[in-house]
């Protein structure tokens, strides 16, 4: 079980998406559920998350990082 420091965190900050790093961003944010990393729904849950489409893009980076 990986700790809530591990996981990797996207803010939506005026419409636009980010990846959190170290820095803590405002915005409404959503925690990447692990399980869901390294599934082919990651694009889905995070656009129900953010009850928005979520860009691929960002997917590949996060799916990087982790
Ligand atoms: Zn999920």
């Amino acid at each position: 079980m990986q700790s809530i420091t591990q996981m990797a965190r996207v803010v939506r900050v005026q419409g636009d998406f980010l990846l959190q790093g170290n820095k803590r961003l405002s915005g409404r944010g959503a925690h990447v559920c692990p399980q869901c990393i390294q599934s082919p729904n990651l694009q889905k849950c995070l656009s129900r998350s953010f009850k928005a489409p979520f860009p691929s893009e960002l997917i590949s980076q996060i799916v990087k990082n982790n």
